[in-house]
Protein backbone atom coordinates (compact mmCIF):
# COMPACT_ATOMS: atom_id res chain seq x y z
CA UNK A 1 0.00 0.00 0.00
CA UNK A 2 1.20 3.39 -0.76
CA UNK A 3 2.38 5.07 2.33
CA UNK A 4 1.58 8.62 3.83
CA UNK A 5 4.19 10.75 5.86
CA UNK A 6 2.83 13.09 8.47
CA UNK A 7 3.96 16.45 8.42
CA UNK A 8 1.55 18.06 11.58
CA UNK A 9 0.32 21.28 11.18
CA UNK A 10 2.33 23.76 13.23
CA UNK A 11 -0.24 26.45 13.56
CA UNK A 12 -2.97 24.88 14.10
CA UNK A 13 -6.54 26.76 14.93
CA UNK A 14 -6.39 27.22 18.56
CA UNK A 15 -8.84 25.53 20.48
CA UNK A 16 -11.13 28.05 21.55
CA UNK A 17 -11.33 29.50 18.01
CA UNK A 18 -11.83 25.49 16.65
CA UNK A 19 -14.66 25.17 19.28
CA UNK A 20 -16.47 28.04 18.10
CA UNK A 21 -16.54 26.86 14.18
CA UNK A 22 -17.49 23.94 15.41
CA UNK A 23 -20.97 24.93 17.64
CA UNK A 24 -22.52 26.07 14.03
CA UNK A 25 -20.27 24.91 11.13
CA UNK A 26 -22.82 25.16 8.31
CA UNK A 27 -21.61 23.51 5.43
CA UNK A 28 -18.64 23.82 3.45
CA UNK A 29 -17.01 26.75 4.34
CA UNK A 30 -14.57 25.87 7.25
CA UNK A 31 -11.67 23.52 7.16
CA UNK A 32 -9.28 21.45 9.33
CA UNK A 33 -6.04 22.18 10.10
CA UNK A 34 -4.78 18.94 7.56
CA UNK A 35 -5.44 17.86 4.31
CA UNK A 36 -3.92 14.60 2.53
CA UNK A 37 -2.03 15.01 -0.99
CA UNK A 38 -0.93 12.12 -3.41
CA UNK A 39 0.60 11.89 -6.67
CA UNK A 40 0.43 9.96 -9.19
CA UNK A 41 2.69 9.89 -12.25
CA UNK A 42 3.05 7.93 -15.93
CA UNK A 43 6.85 6.89 -14.59
CA UNK A 44 6.13 6.54 -10.85
CA UNK A 45 2.77 5.59 -10.18
CA UNK A 46 0.78 6.64 -7.01
CA UNK A 47 4.17 8.26 -4.90
CA UNK A 48 4.44 11.07 -2.55
CA UNK A 49 1.68 10.64 -0.12
CA UNK A 50 1.42 13.18 3.00
CA UNK A 51 -1.21 14.37 5.51
CA UNK A 52 0.05 17.98 5.41
CA UNK A 53 -0.75 21.53 7.09
CA UNK A 54 -3.90 22.61 5.07
CA UNK A 55 -3.47 25.58 2.54
CA UNK A 56 -3.28 26.29 -0.85
CA UNK A 57 -1.69 24.24 -3.67
CA UNK A 58 0.50 25.85 -6.47
CA UNK A 59 -0.44 24.87 -9.93
CA UNK A 60 0.86 26.41 -13.44
CA UNK A 61 -1.98 28.06 -15.35
CA UNK A 62 -1.95 25.80 -18.06
CA UNK A 63 -2.73 22.84 -15.71
CA UNK A 64 -5.09 20.39 -17.58
CA UNK A 65 -7.67 20.75 -14.95
CA UNK A 66 -8.50 24.06 -15.35
CA UNK A 67 -8.80 23.85 -19.37
CA UNK A 68 -10.31 20.54 -20.20
CA UNK A 69 -12.06 19.64 -16.09
CA UNK A 70 -10.16 16.23 -15.95
CA UNK A 71 -11.59 15.29 -12.05
CA UNK A 72 -13.47 14.04 -9.87
CA UNK A 73 -14.50 13.57 -6.70
CA UNK A 74 -16.21 11.90 -3.61
CA UNK A 75 -18.10 13.06 -0.90
CA UNK A 76 -18.74 11.26 2.87
CA UNK A 77 -18.75 12.27 6.42
CA UNK A 78 -17.05 10.92 9.37
CA UNK A 79 -19.73 10.77 12.50
CA UNK A 80 -18.95 11.28 16.07
CA UNK A 81 -20.13 7.56 17.53
CA UNK A 82 -22.38 7.71 20.72
CA UNK A 83 -19.44 6.63 22.82
CA UNK A 84 -17.10 9.31 21.83
CA UNK A 85 -15.06 7.77 19.26
CA UNK A 86 -15.49 8.51 15.62
CA UNK A 87 -16.56 6.11 12.18
CA UNK A 88 -17.06 6.52 8.67
CA UNK A 89 -19.75 5.57 6.81
CA UNK A 90 -19.35 2.29 4.12
CA UNK A 91 -16.04 4.23 2.86
CA UNK A 92 -15.47 1.44 0.55
CA UNK A 93 -19.04 2.49 -1.38
CA UNK A 94 -16.81 5.72 -1.94
CA UNK A 95 -13.61 3.99 -2.85
CA UNK A 96 -15.28 2.55 -5.87
CA UNK A 97 -17.77 4.85 -6.77
CA UNK A 98 -13.81 7.27 -7.20
CA UNK A 99 -12.95 4.61 -9.38
CA UNK A 100 -15.62 4.28 -11.40
CA UNK A 101 -15.89 8.27 -12.06
CA UNK A 102 -11.89 8.38 -12.51
CA UNK A 103 -12.61 5.55 -15.38
CA UNK A 104 -14.76 7.09 -16.65
CA UNK A 105 -12.74 10.31 -17.04
CA UNK A 106 -9.62 8.51 -18.36
CA UNK A 107 -7.67 8.86 -14.58
CA UNK A 108 -5.99 6.18 -12.98
CA UNK A 109 -7.60 4.02 -10.05
CA UNK A 110 -6.45 4.32 -6.86
CA UNK A 111 -6.29 1.34 -4.97
CA UNK A 112 -9.14 1.27 -2.32
CA UNK A 113 -7.16 0.67 0.89
CA UNK A 114 -4.96 3.50 -0.09
CA UNK A 115 -8.49 5.76 -0.55
CA UNK A 116 -9.50 4.59 2.83
CA UNK A 117 -6.16 4.97 4.19
CA UNK A 118 -6.14 8.40 3.63
CA UNK A 119 -9.88 9.09 4.76
CA UNK A 120 -8.44 7.29 7.91
CA UNK A 121 -5.54 9.49 8.74
CA UNK A 122 -6.36 12.73 8.26
CA UNK A 123 -9.48 11.64 10.59
CA UNK A 124 -6.85 10.94 13.17
CA UNK A 125 -4.79 13.96 12.86
CA UNK A 126 -7.72 16.37 13.08
CA UNK A 127 -9.80 14.47 15.50
CA UNK A 128 -11.01 17.02 17.14
CA UNK A 129 -12.13 18.72 14.28
CA UNK A 130 -15.56 16.13 14.30
CA UNK A 131 -18.40 17.95 16.21
CA UNK A 132 -20.52 15.70 18.41
CA UNK A 133 -23.87 18.09 18.72
CA UNK A 134 -27.15 16.16 16.59
CA UNK A 135 -27.29 16.49 12.88
CA UNK A 136 -23.34 17.25 12.64
CA UNK A 137 -20.27 15.78 11.80
CA UNK A 138 -17.18 16.20 9.86
CA UNK A 139 -17.52 15.67 6.00
CA UNK A 140 -14.88 14.35 3.74
CA UNK A 141 -14.07 15.66 0.06
CA UNK A 142 -11.61 13.56 -1.54
CA UNK A 143 -10.51 14.54 -5.30
CA UNK A 144 -8.45 14.01 -8.26
CA UNK A 145 -6.97 16.92 -10.52
CA UNK A 146 -5.18 16.52 -14.11
CA UNK A 147 -2.09 18.43 -13.18
CA UNK A 148 -0.15 18.19 -16.45
CA UNK A 149 0.76 22.04 -17.70
CA UNK A 150 -0.05 20.91 -21.34
CA UNK A 151 -3.16 22.70 -23.38
CA UNK A 152 -3.08 19.77 -25.80
CA UNK A 153 -6.03 17.96 -25.23
CA UNK A 154 -5.93 14.71 -27.39
CA UNK A 155 -4.64 12.82 -24.67
CA UNK A 156 -5.39 12.91 -21.37
CA UNK A 157 -3.35 14.42 -18.84
CA UNK A 158 -0.32 12.40 -17.34
CA UNK A 159 0.25 13.43 -14.15
CA UNK A 160 -2.57 13.62 -10.91
CA UNK A 161 -3.12 15.24 -7.66
CA UNK A 162 -5.00 13.06 -5.16
CA UNK A 163 -6.15 15.48 -2.21
CA UNK A 164 -8.49 15.22 0.63
CA UNK A 165 -9.71 17.78 2.58
CA UNK A 166 -12.22 17.84 5.50
CA UNK A 167 -15.02 20.63 6.71
CA UNK A 168 -17.39 20.26 9.61
CA UNK A 169 -20.91 20.56 8.51
CA UNK A 170 -24.28 20.51 10.02
CA UNK A 171 -26.93 18.62 7.83
CA UNK A 172 -28.08 20.21 4.90
CA UNK A 173 -31.64 21.36 5.16
CA UNK A 174 -31.62 21.27 9.08
CA UNK A 175 -30.06 19.13 11.86
CA UNK A 176 -33.49 18.67 13.72
CA UNK A 177 -35.36 15.68 14.02
CA UNK A 178 -38.02 16.68 12.08
CA UNK A 179 -36.26 18.52 8.95
CA UNK A 180 -38.15 21.21 6.84
CA UNK A 181 -39.58 19.89 3.79
CA UNK A 182 -37.76 21.11 0.47
CA UNK A 183 -39.63 22.79 -2.66
CA UNK A 184 -38.37 21.59 -5.52
CA UNK A 185 -38.17 22.75 -9.00
CA UNK A 186 -38.69 20.38 -12.21
CA UNK A 187 -35.59 21.88 -15.07
CA UNK A 188 -38.15 21.41 -18.13
CA UNK A 189 -35.61 23.55 -20.25
CA UNK A 190 -31.91 22.00 -18.97
CA UNK A 191 -30.60 18.59 -18.65
CA UNK A 192 -28.11 17.17 -16.49
CA UNK A 193 -27.15 14.39 -17.89
CA UNK A 194 -27.45 12.25 -21.56
CA UNK A 195 -27.09 8.68 -22.22
CA UNK A 196 -23.44 7.95 -22.72
CA UNK A 197 -22.60 10.99 -21.10
CA UNK A 198 -20.70 11.77 -17.63
CA UNK A 199 -23.65 11.75 -15.10
CA UNK A 200 -22.73 8.52 -12.88
CA UNK A 201 -19.47 9.67 -12.48
CA UNK A 202 -18.93 12.73 -9.92
CA UNK A 203 -17.06 14.77 -11.77
CA UNK A 204 -17.10 18.50 -11.57
CA UNK A 205 -19.02 19.19 -15.27
CA UNK A 206 -21.98 17.52 -13.99
CA UNK A 207 -22.13 20.39 -11.20
CA UNK A 208 -20.63 23.23 -13.01
CA UNK A 209 -23.77 22.53 -16.09
CA UNK A 210 -26.53 22.31 -13.26
CA UNK A 211 -25.47 25.77 -11.71
CA UNK A 212 -27.85 28.06 -14.77
CA UNK A 213 -30.67 25.67 -13.39
CA UNK A 214 -30.31 26.09 -9.89
CA UNK A 215 -30.38 30.25 -10.50
CA UNK A 216 -34.28 28.86 -11.85
CA UNK A 217 -35.20 26.97 -9.26
CA UNK A 218 -34.09 30.04 -6.85
CA UNK A 219 -35.99 32.55 -9.00
CA UNK A 220 -38.87 30.49 -8.36
CA UNK A 221 -38.79 30.10 -5.03
CA UNK A 222 -37.26 26.40 -5.28
CA UNK A 223 -34.45 24.89 -2.92
CA UNK A 224 -33.31 22.27 -5.73
CA UNK A 225 -33.96 21.45 -8.89
CA UNK A 226 -35.49 17.95 -10.09
CA UNK A 227 -33.51 17.00 -13.30
CA UNK A 228 -35.50 14.86 -15.65
CA UNK A 229 -34.36 12.54 -18.33
CA UNK A 230 -32.49 13.98 -21.61
CA UNK A 231 -34.80 12.77 -24.28
CA UNK A 232 -38.55 13.43 -23.49
CA UNK A 233 -38.15 15.49 -20.38
CA UNK A 234 -40.67 13.02 -19.07
CA UNK A 235 -38.72 10.36 -16.42
CA UNK A 236 -37.35 11.89 -13.29
CA UNK A 237 -33.72 11.26 -12.86
CA UNK A 238 -32.33 12.77 -9.52
CA UNK A 239 -31.67 16.02 -7.60
CA UNK A 240 -28.63 17.97 -7.95
CA UNK A 241 -26.81 16.04 -4.85
CA UNK A 242 -29.11 14.15 -4.29
CA UNK A 243 -31.12 11.07 -5.17
CA UNK A 244 -35.50 10.80 -4.92
CA UNK A 245 -37.41 8.37 -3.39
CA UNK A 246 -41.53 8.25 -3.65
CA UNK A 247 -43.31 6.40 -0.73
CA UNK A 248 -46.32 3.91 -2.09
CA UNK A 249 -49.13 2.32 -1.00
CA UNK A 250 -49.05 -1.14 -1.91
CA UNK A 251 -52.54 -3.21 -2.24
CA UNK A 252 -52.21 -4.11 1.62
CA UNK A 253 -51.76 -0.63 2.26
CA UNK A 254 -48.09 -1.60 3.99
CA UNK A 255 -45.83 1.59 2.53
CA UNK A 256 -43.31 1.24 -0.48
CA UNK A 257 -40.22 3.34 -1.71
CA UNK A 258 -39.58 3.31 -5.28
CA UNK A 259 -36.68 5.14 -6.56
CA UNK A 260 -35.44 5.48 -10.35
CA UNK A 261 -32.92 2.93 -11.61
CA UNK A 262 -29.41 3.49 -12.62
CA UNK A 263 -29.70 4.01 -16.43
CA UNK A 264 -26.70 5.55 -16.41
CA UNK A 265 -27.48 9.01 -16.31
CA UNK A 266 -27.78 9.69 -12.55
CA UNK A 267 -25.58 9.19 -9.61
CA UNK A 268 -25.34 6.05 -7.81
CA UNK A 269 -26.12 7.28 -4.03
CA UNK A 270 -24.27 5.18 -1.33
CA UNK A 271 -27.22 6.66 0.72
CA UNK A 272 -29.82 5.62 -2.14
CA UNK A 273 -28.15 2.27 -2.15
CA UNK A 274 -28.11 2.05 2.08
CA UNK A 275 -31.72 2.63 1.92
CA UNK A 276 -32.80 0.57 -0.58
CA UNK A 277 -31.24 -2.40 1.52
CA UNK A 278 -32.29 -0.98 4.81
CA UNK A 279 -36.12 -0.49 4.03
CA UNK A 280 -37.39 -3.93 3.97
CA UNK A 281 -35.76 -4.96 7.12
CA UNK A 282 -38.03 -2.06 8.48
CA UNK A 283 -41.16 -3.70 6.67
CA UNK A 284 -40.99 -1.02 3.84
CA UNK A 285 -40.99 -2.81 0.15
CA UNK A 286 -38.43 -1.13 -1.83
CA UNK A 287 -38.08 -0.52 -5.85
CA UNK A 288 -35.90 0.62 -8.35
CA UNK A 289 -38.54 2.11 -11.11
CA UNK A 290 -38.64 5.11 -13.06
CA UNK A 291 -41.51 6.99 -12.55
CA UNK A 292 -43.06 9.85 -15.16
CA UNK A 293 -43.55 13.42 -14.07
CA UNK A 294 -46.97 13.10 -14.95
CA UNK A 295 -47.85 9.96 -12.76
CA UNK A 296 -46.13 12.04 -9.97
CA UNK A 297 -48.45 15.20 -9.84
CA UNK A 298 -51.66 12.20 -10.75
CA UNK A 299 -50.83 9.89 -7.76
CA UNK A 300 -50.31 13.29 -5.05
CA UNK A 301 -54.01 14.72 -6.69
CA UNK A 302 -55.57 11.02 -6.16
CA UNK A 303 -53.98 10.85 -2.69
CA UNK A 304 -51.78 7.42 -3.60
CA UNK A 305 -48.46 9.42 -2.98
CA UNK A 306 -48.00 11.15 -0.08
CA UNK A 307 -44.70 11.21 0.60
CA UNK A 308 -41.37 11.69 -1.38
CA UNK A 309 -37.60 12.31 0.01
CA UNK A 310 -34.31 13.43 -1.08
CA UNK A 311 -31.61 11.97 0.49
CA UNK A 312 -27.60 11.49 0.33
CA UNK A 313 -24.35 12.31 2.36
CA UNK A 314 -25.10 15.96 2.69
CA UNK A 315 -29.10 15.89 3.06
CA UNK A 316 -29.34 12.89 5.29
CA UNK A 317 -33.12 12.10 4.16
CA UNK A 318 -35.11 15.10 4.03
CA UNK A 319 -39.04 15.32 3.08
CA UNK A 320 -40.18 17.30 -0.34
CA UNK A 321 -43.08 18.81 0.54
CA UNK A 322 -43.82 21.10 -3.07
CA UNK A 323 -43.27 20.86 -6.50
CA UNK A 324 -43.37 23.82 -8.89
CA UNK A 325 -42.53 24.01 -12.51
CA UNK A 326 -43.22 25.92 -15.48
CA UNK A 327 -45.96 23.94 -16.19
CA UNK A 328 -47.87 24.18 -13.11
CA UNK A 329 -46.98 23.28 -8.96
CA UNK A 330 -48.72 20.57 -6.40
CA UNK A 331 -48.05 19.77 -3.38
CA UNK A 332 -47.25 16.28 -1.67
CA UNK A 333 -49.33 14.67 0.67
CA UNK A 334 -49.90 17.72 3.40
CA UNK A 335 -46.65 19.28 2.33
CA UNK A 336 -45.06 18.61 6.08
CA UNK A 337 -42.47 15.34 6.76
CA UNK A 338 -44.47 11.62 6.96
CA UNK A 339 -44.29 8.68 8.91
CA UNK A 340 -42.13 6.44 6.62
CA UNK A 341 -39.32 9.55 5.69
CA UNK A 342 -38.95 10.13 9.49
CA UNK A 343 -38.62 6.41 10.67
CA UNK A 344 -35.80 6.05 7.90
CA UNK A 345 -34.64 8.91 8.47
CA UNK A 346 -33.37 8.16 12.00
CA UNK A 347 -32.60 4.20 11.49
CA UNK A 348 -30.60 6.13 8.75
CA UNK A 349 -28.75 8.68 11.68
CA UNK A 350 -29.14 5.69 14.43
CA UNK A 351 -26.72 3.67 12.66
CA UNK A 352 -24.25 6.33 11.14
CA UNK A 353 -23.90 7.39 14.88
CA UNK A 354 -23.99 4.03 16.61
CA UNK A 355 -27.12 4.61 18.14
CA UNK A 356 -28.72 1.85 16.57
CA UNK A 357 -27.54 -1.84 15.94
CA UNK A 358 -25.75 -2.20 12.33
CA UNK A 359 -26.34 -5.53 10.58
CA UNK A 360 -24.88 -4.76 7.75
CA UNK A 361 -21.21 -3.93 9.41
CA UNK A 362 -21.72 -0.44 7.30
CA UNK A 363 -19.74 1.80 10.02
CA UNK A 364 -16.00 1.58 10.00
N1 LIG B 1 -26.86 12.65 -6.76
C1 LIG B 1 -25.91 13.59 -6.93
C2 LIG B 1 -25.85 14.33 -8.21
C3 LIG B 1 -25.00 13.85 -5.89
O1 LIG B 1 -24.05 14.78 -6.03
C4 LIG B 1 -25.08 13.11 -4.68
C5 LIG B 1 -24.13 13.39 -3.55
N2 LIG B 1 -22.95 12.61 -3.69
C6 LIG B 1 -26.09 12.14 -4.57
C7 LIG B 1 -26.96 11.94 -5.62
C8 LIG B 1 -26.21 11.29 -3.32
O2 LIG B 1 -25.13 10.42 -3.20
P1 LIG B 1 -24.61 9.90 -1.77
O3 LIG B 1 -25.79 9.25 -1.13
O4 LIG B 1 -23.54 8.96 -2.09
O5 LIG B 1 -24.16 11.10 -1.03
Amino acid sequence: MVDFEVRPCRQPVPAARRKELLAAPGFGRTFTDHMVTLRWSTERGWHDGRVEPYGPLVLDPATSVFHYAQECFEGMKAYRQAGGSIALFRPEENAARFNRSAERMAMPPLPEETFVRALELLVSQDSEWVPDAVGTSLYLRPFMIATQPALGFTLPSDSYLFCVIASPATAAFGAGAVPRPLTVWLSEDYTRAVPGGTGAAKTGGNYAGAFKATQQAVANGCDQVVWLDAAEHTWVEEMGGMNLFFVQRSDDGSPRIVTPPLTGTLLPGVTRDSLLTLAPRLGIAAEERRISVGRWREQCAAGELTEVFACGTAAVITPVGQVKSASGDWQIGDGEPGPVTLRLREELLGIQHGHCPDPYSWVH
